[in-house]
């Protein structure tokens, strides 16, 4: 029987070791993804160089050179670029699209050492919970697959759990990289807004997107993001270093916001799991308490108000002239209107939809700006409150992950990313670690903090991931 290393630092070790080569790693993984990734689906595609990256981390490894993911596997969401390979964003309309530049946080993880293995599956350009969004079919939760991984990361998710590489970057615009963490039994965190470079990632919602790691420990993502979180001035909203306040305190006092636990639609043992872990923690010393964030059940409809009016704005590019597939038509009009309807599927569609409306000259007022005084409301509140507690503490996520099919109704869906949004809407960093189980499926906790605060969610990660080991 093969032993697939679980984390970066025991692939690592055997790559140090020469117990193993880089290349013989890999070829491990790829063969795994051959025998198992027809059932599972984590992958679109491997990246035919995969080899000779593994060859070459080899060649550094033999000179004696050090680095944090150096020959390491590591699978790349379908909607990051990297240059000569396909991004497609598991759409239709990028099948055929070969990025042309790499994105910046390819570059730093080629920088340290890692072998990016192939392109894994996703919603289509991230609109989605649970993976079945994508135009070239859903992804199954290896851990059981009659369910859903999560979305839109899912095949990232799927690829980690599977043992079909070691650590997996995705996106996360609304919870991508943390509910399929949480539904995988995986680590996933989405870092502060303006620490990870966007160039190069195929945009969703520009002011939430960040690149995020996916992980089987609280060390893999603190790892992964030392390497990503570096500026770039080709993103404008990329934070210089200096201005890069590292947050070092310890973490002491957790808030619980009771009014989202309270939610409809929150399973009871998700609820109960959730306490157990409150009660655990008071034992390992923290102090506990309840915070009040009066407009923080408003996330979801603030977060599926603004996400449509960006994410209409950036993929309005997408009209079969300037990239990808073209459909055929009498005229230009006919062109975009046939390229879009045959390029985009249902979910894209209702969003460009949604988008328009929310952004047009009638409605603007009432919707997209409304839309936006609420989110610096709930900013405002979040932020305020991290004057008083370390840490806020919630569910990842509703329940554990629901069967494939399950949430076929747009909204049922939207609601599942209660517990994730107000996150992306504030720009905090959050993390989700496992804890708890319902029935054979694992449940993921999740924890925010003040930006720059990601040292306070590695802290009290350890120490939750240290509860599911005792
Ligand atoms: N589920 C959320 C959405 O559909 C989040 C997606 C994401 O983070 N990319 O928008």
């Amino acid at each position: 029987m093969k032993i697939y290393p679980k984390t970066i630092s025991e692939a690592r070790n055997l790559l140090k070791s020469r117990s193993m080569s880089s290349v013989e790693l890999t070829q491990m993984y790829l063969d795994r993804i051959n025998e198992m990734d027809s059932q599972i689906h984590a992958y679109l595609g491997v990246y035919d160089d995969v080899l000779d990256q593994a060859a070459d981390a080899d060649a550094q490894i033999r000179a004696g050179i050090d680095l944090p993911l150096l020959g390491v596997p590591i699978s790349i969401k379908d909607n990051i670029m990297f240059q000569g390979h396909t991004a497609s964003a598991a759409s239709k309309i990028l099948g055929n699209y070969i990025a042309p530049y790499n994105a910046h946080i390819i570059d730093e993880l080629r920088r340290a050492g890692a072998v990016l293995i192939g392109r894994t599956n996703m919603d289509e350009f991230a609109m989605g919970g649970s993976c079945e969004n994508s135009a070239y079919g859903p992804t199954h939760n290896p851990l059981d697959i009659s369910r859903v991984p999560g979305g839109s990361s899912g095949g990232a998710a799927a690829s980690v759990t599977a043992d079909m590489c070691v650590a997996a970057i995705g996106t996360d615009t609304g919870g991508s990289v943390r509910l399929p963490a949480s539904f995988c039994g995986l680590c996933g965190l989405y870092p502060t807004y303006g620490s990870t470079s966007r160039y190069g990632l195929i945009a969703m919602g520009s002011s939430f997107d960040q690149a995020g790691s996916l992980g089987r420990s609280v060390d893999d993502c603190a790892t992964l993001f030392t390497v990503l979180s570096t500026y770039d001035a080709r993103d404008a909203q990329s934070i210089p270093i200096a201005n890069r306040k590292q947050i070092l305190s310890e973490v002491k006092k957790i808030g619980i916001p009771r009014s989202l636990i309270a939610m409809d639609g929150v399973s009871e043992v998700v609820r109960s799991e959730f306490e157990r872990l409150l009660n655990e923690l008071k034992t390992k010393g923290y102090e506990i308490v309840d915070i009040e964030l009066p407009h923080i059940t408003a996330s979801v409809p603030t977060y599926y108000i603004i996400i449509p009016a960006e994410a209409s704005t950036n993929l309005s590019r997408m009209d079969g002239i300037r990239y990808g597939v073209r459909a055929k038509g009498v005229d230009l009009l006919d062109i975009y209107m046939n390229s879009k309807g045959e390029g985009f599927g249902p979910e894209v569609q209702r969003r460009l939809l949604l988008g328009a409306y929310v952004l047009s000259a009638g409605y603007y007022d009432a919707y997209y700006g409304k839309a936006t005084q609420v989110r610096e409301l709930i900013r405002q509140e979040i932020l305020k409150t991290f004057e008083t507690v370390d840490v806020i503490l919630t569910p990842t996520a509703t329940s554990g992950a629901p069967l494939i099919g399950a949430k076929s109704d747009p909204v049922a869906m939207y609601m599942m990313d209660i517990f994730t949004v107000p996150a992306n809407l504030s720009g905090c960093p959050a993390l989700s670690v496992p804890f708890g189980q319902d029935g054979s499926i694992p449940l993921g906790m999740h924890m925010m903090a003040p930006h720059w605060g990601e040292n306070r969610l590695f802290t009290l990660g350890r120490d939750i991931e240290s509860l599911n080991n005792q």
